[in-house]
């Protein structure tokens, strides 16, 4: 497997794969991969004839007291389970070329970015589609593969492409879980043993609510937050239920789909998840599982 460190490297040997037309996918990843990251590659190989991941722990969506500097990394752990998934080249370029200090442009999307985490994080989302846009004129690829378990930077990097005409497809994946229900991510490292099992409170909370759903928006949001007040070791952000398209949240009788999306701290790790409800939600999978 290839490993790129520097832009002009990588488009040299992909060059050759696009002007055969072949298709290439990419996986943009933060490393200290897991089998959510995984289940990305794994798709992106069956749909694609090369796939590349990125592994860039990216400076620009951490706001300074953030955790970057004790966010999880194994560069060769990660080029390892790349190599086994499939995937042709692992791109890992160092924050001094990636992210040089003399930089000046920002990627912003309006509106989406301002609720959720964008409340919780105000420069995050800007610092994700800075880097997500630098690594798609980079990599060229065709199609590029997210994860719903970052459900609101999905719907911003869509929203991104869309507006500016990025030729790439959006490939969104479902969210991945441990056997308890505990979403990977590589933050799930951080958390002590007794943490580990106060985490679960976020998944089993949201499997509840799309469990119970009956279009009340009002009910869902209310339950939610309830739940995860009195949860033990569990601090809690936010527990929103929105239109899965917008981001707005719901109030009243919904008869379409809907997102419950949450974040808490437990201890100081902060984690989120979010599942749909109603139509394609858990609580009507259940049935035929
Ligand atoms: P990260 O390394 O956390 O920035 O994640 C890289 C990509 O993997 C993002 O598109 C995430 O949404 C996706 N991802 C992370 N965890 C999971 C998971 N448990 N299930 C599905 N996708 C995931």
């Amino acid at each position: 497997m290839h490993v790129w460190h520097d832009v002009a490297a990588m488009r040299r040997d992909l060059w050759p794969h696009r002007r055969a037309g072949r298709a290439v996918g990419l996986v943009p990843t933060m490393g200290a991969l897991h089998a959510g990251h995984l289940s990305l590659a794994a798709r992106a190989v069956e749909e694609c004839d090369i796939v590349v991941a990125s592994v860039f722990v990216n400076p620009l969506q951490f706001a300074p007291g953030e955790d970057l500097a004790s966010y999880p990394r194994d560069p060769e752990g990660d080029a390892g389970l790349l190599e086994s998934a499939g995937v042709a080249g692992m791109f890992a370029p160092s924050p001094e070329r990636f992210t040089p200090p003399g930089r000046r442009t920002t990627v912003h999307v309006g509106g989406l970015t301002a609720g959720l985490e964008g409340a919780s994080r105000p420069t995050h989302f800007d610092g994700v589609t800075t880097i997500v846009s630098k690594l798609l004129h980079a990599a060229w690829p065709d199609r590029a593969y997210f994860g719903e378990k970052d459900y609101q930077q999905l719907v911003v990097v869509r929203a991104m492409v869309r507006d500016l005409d990025m030729p790439v497809e959006i490939v969104g994946c479902p969210v991945v879980r441990e056997p308890d229900g505990l979403a990977w991510s590589s933050r799930n490292v951080l958390l002590s043993e007794g943490q580990r099992v106060h985490a679960v409170a976020l998944s089993a909370a949201l499997r509840a609510a799309a469990e119970s759903w009956a279009g009340d928006a009002d009910a869902a949001r209310r339950s939610l937050r309830s739940t995860l007040a009195a949860a033990p070791g569990i601090r809690l952000d936010y527990a929103e239920v929105v239109d899965p398209d917008t981001l707005e949240p719901l109030a009243g009788t919904v008869e379409g789909p809907a997102r419950a999306l949450v974040a808490a701290w437990v201890g100081t790790t902060r984690l989120i998840d979010n599942m749909p409800l109603g139509p394609g939600g858990a609580g009507r999978r259940r049935a035929g599982r």
